[in-house]
């Protein structure tokens, strides 16, 4: 075959073989290790001590992830090895059950081995439990990165808002490193009704004489972690307010006294994607529950504990499965050879590679700033400000990252060519259908941004936003762009402040707004890290009224993004 009247060199079945099984052997055997940029953001925030015992505890994970985790996934995520509902025992007992492939038990106890739900009995551990569940990520290994996530949100509500004896009952079994002893928790508040109308809520909480614990019924229509130990419940308290002001948090015990308590698990969900965790349907009746905290207070809880650690650790997720679609990308165009040459030196290949890479290290770079404030929260010590600036980056960087994440990974699929949509020949068509499933949970994108539109006209937070990026500007290097950023947060704001204060304008355009200042910030953000390659490139490349055509800086902006040693440029050679 010829391309612009080029001979191409012979290239035999085992060469193309060869080539092939040699990208596949350029996944680092320590995927920690190898992500500079992500160790450098680790080494600017944390203490020397606490970087150098996450620096053990992250490497010891990575390797553990390549060498357990990511065979025994691609088995149990594989059609044939799903979950499977087992309603009752060999001698007919009622168990509500599920049953795993056993490769699905191997993973677990690398992952809770790892310790990163374990970490939630210490307050102010977010930087490790975020870099362990971003290293799972690469492997897009929902099925236990999910019951991470809520067992993490679960124990978190449980130290910061549970009476001392509800804690005390449910928490320790929560937080213990040991996989086989650990309980798992599950967060279910979606009913075939809704699931962004959560105030829509019918499932009823009836107290008990004792004061102290509920009865509850109803259904639950997504309940991820069908197979938890400990369900958290959202349920209305007869006699109190509608809407989501009348909504309890409780927590039920999955058994009692060896019976499965006031539950039927009606069936399993057949999934796009996340298949390796069990997600079914629950018909509750009289379940025996305790409140998590005040009961009327039970919104408050389910949404700023339990949801919004569900939204960080997604958008954690998020970034990591885009990692990995860079790595993958990245490699295999170095490898594969199309028309006598490597595909990455085509222009239009190495233009895909370099936005690929720059948006995966801007996800990375807000995700990050996100557990920051997950981390001061959590310790006690954020400011006011803080907890502001936390308000708008959690429902932002969940909306943002996960859409980044589907665009990431079809670029991927794209540059592996029909090979990128084969389940047997990489990860990527796992991770396309995870991100697309990632998207939906813990909030759709209208709902985040209807959110976040409601906390900018209640709350003085685009000052607080305005600041805390004007600050990255400031400790970035001195280059032209600054100006340009700073015109740029200039404009954003005051299309913000139009939807704060035009219902019409903002019900049309919020997420066009959104969009621009969710990815100003990982511009900010990438500038202060002095990653000006993929700063420049994404900042470009997103300028309103941007012309590729007249972009003659372009070859320029995608080998520097392309060579340089950051982020996701680390490319695993
Ligand atoms: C695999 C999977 C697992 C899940 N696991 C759980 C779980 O364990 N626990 C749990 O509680 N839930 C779970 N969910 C449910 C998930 O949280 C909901 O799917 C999600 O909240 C959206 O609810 P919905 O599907 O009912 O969509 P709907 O609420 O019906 O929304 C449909 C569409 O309407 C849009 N929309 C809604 N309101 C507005 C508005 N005001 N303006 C503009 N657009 C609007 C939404 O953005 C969305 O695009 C899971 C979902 C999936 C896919």
């Amino acid at each position: 075959m010829a391309m612009n009247g080029r001979d191409t060199a012979v290239v035999t079945y085992d060469d193309a073989r060869a080539a092939l099984a040699a990208w596949k052997a350029d996944f680092p055997s320590d995927p920690y290790h190898d992500d500079a940029a992500l160790r450098s953001i680790l080494a600017r925030s944390l203490s020397a001590e606490r970087m150098s015992a996450l620096d053990v505890r992250a490497s010891s994970f990575a390797r553990t992830l390549v060498l357990v985790v990511a065979p025994a996934a691609q088995r149990y995520e594989q059609r044939t090895h799903l979950p499977e509902l087992s309603r009752y025992d060999g001698l007919g007992n009622r168990t509500e059950s599920v049953s795993f492939d056993p490769a699905y038990h191997e993973a677990g106890v690398a992952v809770w081995g790892s310790g990163v739900v374990a970490l939630s009995n210490e307050p102010g551990r977010a930087y490790e439990q975020a870099t362990l569940l971003y290293l799972l990520s690469l492997e897009s290994e929902a099925g236990h990165a999910c019951p991470v996530t809520c067992t993490i949100g679960l124990a978190r509500a449980l130290r910061r808002s549970a009476s001392p004896d509800v804690r005390e009952r449910f928490l320790p079994a929560l937080v213990d490193p040991q996989y086989e002893l650990a309980e798992r928790g599950a967060q279910f508040l979606t009913e075939v009704q809704g699931g962004s109308d959560v105030g829509a809520n019918e499932c009823v909480a009836i107290a008990n004489i004792d004061g102290e614990t509920y009865r509850i019924s109803g259904e639950k229509w997504f309940c991820s972690v069908a197979n938890a130990d400990q369900f958290f419940i959202t349920a209305r308290v007869p006699g109190g307010p509608t809407g989501t002001r009348g909504l309890g948090s409780f927590v039920a015990p999955r058994m009692i006294d060896g019976q499965p308590n006031g539950f039927t698990l009606r069936r399993l969900k057949d999934k796009l994607g996340t298949r390796g965790l069990a997600s079914g349907e629950i018909d509750f009746e009289d379940a025996l529950a305790w409140p998590v905290g005040p009961v009327e207070e039970g919104f408050r809880t389910a949404v700023s504990v339990v949801l919004n650690t569900s939204r960080w650790m997604t958008a954690v997720g998020s970034a990591g499965i885009m990692r990995r679609a860079v790595l993958e990308a990245r490699s295999f165009a170095k490898h594969r050879e199309a028309f006598g040459v490597s595909i990455e030196q085509f222009p239009a290949m190495r233009r895909t590679l370099a936005d690929m890479a720059a948006t995966s290290a801007g996800a990375l770079h807000l995700v990050f700033a996100l557990t920051e404030l997950e981390d001061r929260i959590d310790a006690g010590t954020a400011s006011a400000d803080d907890v502001l600036y936390h308000r708008f980056l959690v429902n932002t960087a969940k909306y943002l990252v996960s859409r980044q994440a589907t665009s990431v990974v079809r670029s991927g699929i794209e540059v592996l060519g029909g090979n990128g949509t084969i389940e047997d020949f990489s990860v990527l068509p796992r991770l396309y259908r995870d991100a697309i499933v990632y998207e939906s949970w813990e909030g759709t994108h209208n709902v985040l941004a209807a959110q976040v539109l409601n906390d900018l006209r209640r709350l003085p937070i685009l000052d607080v936003v305005e600041a805390r990026l004007l600050a990255c500007f400031d400790t970035a290097p001195a280059t032209d762009l600054v100006g340009t950023l700073r015109r740029r947060l200039g404009d954003v704001n005051a299309s913000a402040r139009e939807c704060r204060d035009d219902d019409e304008f903002a019900s049309w355009h919020f997420r066009d707004v959104l969009d621009q200042i969710g990815l100003l910030a990982e511009v900010a953000y990438l500038f202060a890290a002095h990653d000006l390659a993929a700063a420049n490139h994404l900042l470009t490349n997103s300028s309103p009224g941007y012309d590729p055509a007249t972009d003659a800086g372009l070859a320029g902006r995608v080998n520097a993004v392309l060579d340089s040693g950051g982020v996701t440029g680390s490319s695993p050679s």
